[in-house]
C-alpha cells in the first residue's frame, strides 16, 4: 500500500492476478516474462516455453488479435489449448465519443467496475494518445477536475496496456502496423500521477515499447508528472521517455495554494530534479506546462521569473501554456486571451519557446483536466439532487 503525501489516503492496490473468474488466464498486459510463466504452468514443455512466447507476444501485441484462432502459425492442438486456459481480452468501453475536430474519447471499465479513460488528439503531424495511470488522482490540484475524484486506485500495467489496445482496435491500426499508424505517440496526462504508480507504469511502457510489439520508440512518449521528485530521476534512468513537469506557479506560495504537493516537494526542489534528469539536453527538452489561470499565475512578472527561473537551473525546456479549461464548481477561470499571449511574448523573448495549447475536443470534454468518469459525473448529479431536495 502507498502512502499519499497528504499522509493520509492509502491509494488502494489493483489485483495483480490476472486470472478472472472463469479460472482463465488474461494474456493481455503480461510482459515476457510472465507470458512465459502462463505457458510453463499450463504444462507446455520447457523447451517450447520460449518460442511458443514469442509466437504468442506477436499475436497479441504486434497483431493486436484476441482469438487464437487468427494464430495461423500454431498448430490446431496448441491452440485449443492456449484457448482451454487463457483469453485475450480488453476492458469494456462503456462510452466512446468523437469530437468534430477528429478527436476521440474513451471511457473504460475495467474489471473491479472503476472507470478510466483515455483520449485520442490527431494533429497534422501525428496522433497522440493520452493516456490514464490512476483511476482518479490523490493529489487534488485545485484546478484539476480528476483530482476531485474521491475514489482512487492504481491501474495495474495491463489496465494501462489496454488503453492503448482499445485506442488502436477504434482507430482500424493492426492491419497495416508498419505504414499510416494512427497513435505515433503517447501522453503519460490523463488521469492520475503517473510517478505514484511507477511500477505498474514502467512495466505498460515497457510492453508498448518493446521492439516486437507495439514498438513506440521512448522517444514518442511523455510522461507528466506534478513534481514527484524522488522519482524523477529513476524515470529518466529506468523508463527514458520525456519528461513534462506540471509547473503553473512560479513561486512557492501560489504553487502550494493550487498544487498542494509542492508542500513536500517544493519548486527549488522540482527545477533541481529537472536539472538532474537524465538524458535532457537541447534536443530532448523538458516541457513545462503551465495552465493559465486568471488573477493566480499570469502576470508579466510571473513570465519573467518563468524564465529567470529555467536560466537559473540551465534547463533545456520549453514551455507548454495550456488555457484552462473551467469545470463545473471550479473557482478558478481562464486568463484573458491577450494575457496569455503577452505570457508567451515575454517567454519568447526570454529565449524560451511557450506554444499556447489549442484546446481540444472541448464538444466531448476531452481536454486537459476534464476527465473524470461518468460513474463520479453521476454521483455528482445525485449529491446536487440531493442538495436541492435538502434545500427545497
Ligand atoms: N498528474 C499529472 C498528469 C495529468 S494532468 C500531472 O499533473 O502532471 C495533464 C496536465 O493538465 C497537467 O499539467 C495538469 O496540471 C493540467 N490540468 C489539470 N486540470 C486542468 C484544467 N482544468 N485546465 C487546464 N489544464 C489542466
Ligand atoms: Fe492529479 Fe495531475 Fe490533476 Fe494534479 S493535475 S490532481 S497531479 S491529475
Amino acid at each position: 500500500m502507498q502512502i499519499t503525501p497528504s499522509g493520509q489516503e492509502p491509494i488502494i492496490q489493483p489485483r495483480l492476478d490476472p486470472t478472472l473468474a472463469s479460472g482463465k488466464i488474461n494474456l493481455l498486459g503480461l510482459d515476457r516474462d510472465e507470458l512465459k510463466n502462463a505457458l510453463r504452468e499450463i504444462g507446455v514443455a520447457e523447451k517450447q516455453i520460449k518460442m511458443r512466447a514469442q509466437q504468442l507476444w506477436h499475436w497479441v501485441y504486434h497483431r493486436g488479435v484476441s482469438s487464437f484462432d487468427a494464430m495461423t502459425n500454431v498448430s490446431k492442438d496448441v491452440r485449443a489449448k492456449l484457448e482451454n486456459h487463457f483469453i485475450i481480452e480488453r476492458p469494456e468501453i462503456t462510452e466512446a465519443q468523437y469530437s468534430e475536430d477528429g478527436t476521440r474519447k474513451y471511457l473504460i471499465k475495467f474489471e473491479d467496475g472503476s472507470e478510466a479513460e483515455a483520449v485520442y488528439i490527431p494533429e497534422e503531424d501525428r496522433g497522440t494518445l493520452c493516456v490514464s495511470s490512476q483511476v482518479g488522482c490523490t493529489l487534488n490540484c485545485k484546478f484539476c477536475h480528476t483530482g476531485t475524484m474521491r475514489l482512487v486506485r492504481n491501474l495495474t500495467a495491463a489496465e494501462i496496456v489496454a488503453q492503448m489496445m482499445i485506442a488502436r482496435d477504434d482507430l482500424g491500426e493492426w492491419e497495416n502496423p508498419t505504414e499510416g499508424r494512427s497513435v505515433t505517440n503517447i501522453v503519460m496526462m490523463g488521469m492520475g500521477e503517473p510517478l505514484y504508480n511507477f511500477d505498474n507504469v514502467k512495466k505498460a511502457l515497457e510492453i508498448i515499447m518493446d521492439e516486437e510489439g507495439i514498438q513506440l520508440s521512448r522517444r514518442r512518449i511523455t510522461l507528466s508528472t506534478s513534481g514527484v521528485v524522488p522519482h524523477m530521476e529513476r524515470c529518466g534512468e529506468e523508463i527514458g521517455v520525456n519528461l513534462a513537469v506540471s509547473l503553473h506557479a512560479v513561486r512557492d506560495d501560489v504553487r502550494s495554494e493550487i498544487m498542494p504537493i509542492n508542500k513536500k516537494y517544493n519548486l527549488e526542489q522540482v527545477l533541481q530534479a529537472c536539472a538532474n534528469y537524465p538524458g535532457a539536453h537541447n534536443a530532448r527538452r523538458i516541457t513545462f506546462e503551465y495552465t493559465m489561470l486568471k488573477d493566480v499565475n499570469d502576470s508579466a512578472e510571473d513570465a519573467k521569473e518563468l524564465v529567470r527561473l529555467i536560466r537559473k537551473y540551465k534547463l533545456p525546456a520549453k514551455v507548454n501554456l495550456i488555457p484552462f479549461n473551467p469545470w463545473p464548481g471550479t473557482p478558478y477561470e481562464c486568463s484573458e486571451w491577450d494575457q496569455i499571449q503577452k505570457f508567451s511574448d515575454i517567454v519568447y523573448k526570454g529565449g524560451i519557446s511557450a506554444p499556447i495549447r489549442t484546446p481540444r475536443g472541448r464538444d466531448i470534454m476531452a481536454a486537459c483536466g476534464q476527465l473524470k468518469s461518468a460513474s463520479e459525473k453521476k454521483s455528482k448529479a445525485q449529491i446536487l439532487r440531493e442538495t436541492e431536495q435538502v434545500s427545497a
